[in-house]
């Protein structure tokens, strides 16, 4: 793969440079977490950070997204017609992003864009967007990402992978949306062979640091109702208190809502994200919920990322190890400790130790 120098001196006029092509978002610190935001003319990404609160999930799929409108003003243009909204997707560049939240849009992607169905707004946006990504000198203790098909250093996903190396960043192009940037940026300077052997040194030191080493290998056998009537899921889920702080912070999660907004004589089409924690989620207009018990909703969201998935699409778990739901989640529930269970469990026995 294609390495290239940046002078880190030279970093922000690059980015200046590149800003006349693409819009830039990137890290930001907000009191105690960094946030991607838009970045203004001149500013730069904070690199300091271990990872955002929120993923950059938001960026291509956002949390509420008008999908049509219309007016039935009789004096307005186009009155009585449903129309698709108008977005911007013109190109635009996170930087910034680590590795696992990259490898978080190739696994969405098999929702969004599946061989029956095109998601029009996933795909436009995801096409619009250029990921400069970060790797991870210094993984969280929370950190699982090797156990999950990602990596500190992993390019899944990226179009660049930068590395620092002290007074610069290597810059690894892996794709043409990265050679693009990387030409809008104005860095053309070719590393030389060590930056290759500096790269893989890094990663090897970044790859040891992470110390959660979570098992799966035994998943795609387990039996699924045996699964589903495994007695682990009330200890499981005793402590849950249903507040979707997991489903909204993940950037694998991908679940929406469609509903409809009136106003006066306007109307909008929204989609917003959902989350399977809400008692709402699976109401169903007669009344009935299928899910109407709090073991119901948390069983769900385990079994989905590390059951239904895995054998749906045999492309591992939908988890990339991020780690974000087991740092928040008030209770401390522990998605590694659940996938241990799944993945060791037998009729014969089983543990349920699952807070952290
Ligand atoms: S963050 Fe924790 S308490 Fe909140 S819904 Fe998720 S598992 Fe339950
Ligand atoms: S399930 Fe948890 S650790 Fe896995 S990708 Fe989602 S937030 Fe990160």
């Amino acid at each position: 793969m294609k390495v290239i120098y940046i002078e880190k001196a030279q970093w922000a006029s690059g980015l200046e440079k590149a800003g006349d092509s693409f819009r830039l978002w990137g890290p930001v610190r907000r009191g105690q977490f960094y946030a991607f935001e838009e970045l203004a003319g001149g500013q730069v990404p904070a690199l300091d950070f271990r990872n955002t609160r929120l993923s950059a999930k938001g960026l291509v799929y956002p949390q509420s997204e008008k999908m049509f409108e219309y007016t039935l003003d009789p004096g307005q243009p186009d009155h009585d017609l449903l129309k698709e909204a108008q977005k911007d997707y013109s190109p635009r560049a996170v930087l910034g992003i680590r590795p696992c939240d990259a490898d978080a849009f190739e696994l969405v992607a098999r929702n969004f864009d599946t061989p029956e169905y095109q998601d029009p707004y996933w795909l436009r946006a995801r096409e619009a967007v250029t990921l400069v990504g970060l790797a991870c000198a210094a993984p969280c203790s929370t950190c699982f990402c090797t156990s999950a098909g990602s990596g500190p250093f992993s390019t899944k996903g990226l179009d660049i992978l930068l590395v620092d190396s002290g007074g610069n960043f290597l810059a690894q192009v892996a794709t043409p949306k990265g050679e693009a940037f990387a030409q809008a940026a104005g860095w053309r300077q070719p590393a030389d062979d060590a930056a290759a052997a500096e790269i893989d040194r890094q990663r090897q030191v970044a790859e040891a640091r992470i110390d959660s080493h979570v098992a799966t290998e035994r998943l795609r056998q387990q039996d699924t109702l045996t699964l589903h009537a495994a007695p682990f899921w009330d200890d499981v889920a005793f402590a849950c208190i249903n507040c979707g702080t997991c489903t909204y912070l993940c950037p694998t999660c991908w679940c929406f809502d469609i509903q409809d907004e009136t106003h006066g004589r306007q109307g909008v089409r929204l989609r917003n994200w959902d989350s399977c924690m809400f008692p709402l989620f699976t109401l169903h207009g007669s009344g009935h919920n299928p899910r109407g018990q709090k073991v119901q909703r948390v069983r769900q969201r385990f079994m989905h990322k590390l059951k239904y998935y895995v054998d749906k699409y045999e492309n591992g778990i939908q988890c990339v190890g991020c780690g974000r739901c087991v740092r928040h989640c008030p209770v401390n529930i522990d998605i590694r400790k659940v996938c241990e269970l799944m993945n060791s469990y037998t009729l014969a026995g089983d543990s349920c130790a699952v807070v952290s």
